[in-house]
């Protein structure tokens, strides 16, 4: 008989034994700015997170910084008036999340700035990418994605990640990145990314429900169990940094043989809104012990083989319950 309760005796023995732990390093923490001044608009579908204005934001990251996280994912939400077919504000060199890094980069440039390079946002349609007879057209849209990578690059941006899920996105980000060797900016790729129903909230806080049809085109077919490996490999081949299964908690199997299989490429998963959102109704509910539930989701994410997770629990976790 083996022993194994001589791992569980209490809890000084249990801390011994236990190999995997959260690091505020290992969290980074996403952001919504939204175009205006002095505004924190808070998110009905996500209790606790906020829309910031590039002001507002400049006070929170503070906090954000003091916590110990150092890494951040933008996205940009601009009025529905700004919003055209081809999403033009999305890949101007005045965009709101050129602005933002700006900012940013001036007060803290130590703070890692990562940024989300898609159209979805920009679109009056809320589709990644151009639109051809009511479909989207993968090669049109590769030089508008990498024309955004470029402005959030020029910025100041540490990485850019593209997460419209076109081929040949990274490639075409790689070759405009590389036109300016001067410029040091990493690519993360949402390589694994699944058209999940917990995108929800996120589409409230992005404002970025398709107008029409749902992502099902570009987006991973979640009853494929090879093909998230392969869009790893073939961000890898062109160009990536590192790489990303989204979203995380439905999706560990494909985190742990992604990092099996590339072990010296960081893996991020994203705890995404749904993920977010699910633990936190059930907690208003006292159906779950909300620290004890995402305690385990984290720790389950990182056992899996996640370097980084993006999880909007970040900041709670570490203000509140990490000790
Ligand atoms: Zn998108």
């Amino acid at each position: 008989m083996k022993r194994f309760r001589q791992y569980r005796t209490n809890a000084a023995v249990r801390d011994k034994y236990a190999d995997i732990h959260l690091n505020a390093q290992d969290f980074i923490y996403p952001y919504f700015v939204e175009e205006g001044e002095g505004n924190v608009t808070p998110i009905p579908t996500m209790p606790g997170i906020n829309r910031y204005t590039p002001d507002t934001l400049l006070d929170d990251v503070k906090e954000t910084l003091e916590l110990g996280i150092n890494k951040i994912l933008l996205f940009g939400v601009i009025p529905t008036s700004e919003k055209d077919e081809q999403g033009s504000a999305a890949y101007s060199d005045h965009s709101l999340i050129v602005r933002t890094i700006k900012t940013l980069k001036e007060k803290y440039p130590a703070l890692i700035i990562i940024t989300d390079v898609c159209l979805c946002e920009y679109t009056n349609h809320g589709h990644c990418g151009l639109l051809h007879d009511h479909d989207v057209d993968n090669d049109t849209t590769l030089p508008l994605l990498a024309e955004m990578a470029y402005q959030h690059a020029l910025a100041g941006a540490d990485f850019v990640a593209p997460s419209a899920m076109m081929d040949g996105q990274v490639e075409a980000i790689r070759k405009k990145l590389n036109e300016t060797p001067s410029l040091k900016t990493k690519i993360l790729a949402y390589s694994a990314k699944y058209a999940s129903a917990f995108y929800g909230p996120f589409r409230d806080a992005a404002e970025s429900t398709p107008s029409f049809g749902d992502r099902k085109s570009y987006q991973m077919d979640f009853r494929t169990r090879n093909q998230g490996l392969e869009e790893i490999a073939a961000d890898l081949e062109e160009g990536a940094d590192w790489t990303m299964v989204k979203p995380a908690m439905p999706y560990l199997d494909i985190i742990a043989r992604g990092k099996e299989q590339f072990p010296d490429i960081p893996m991020v998963s994203y705890q995404v809104s749904g993920e977010y959102a699910m633990l936190k109704a059930a907690a208003q509910a006292q159906f779950l012990d909300e620290p004890r539930v995402v305690y385990e989701s984290l720790i389950a994410i990182k056992r899996a083989g996640a370097d980084y997770i993006i999880t909007y629990y970040a900041k709670e976790w570490l203000k509140k319950w990490n000790q």
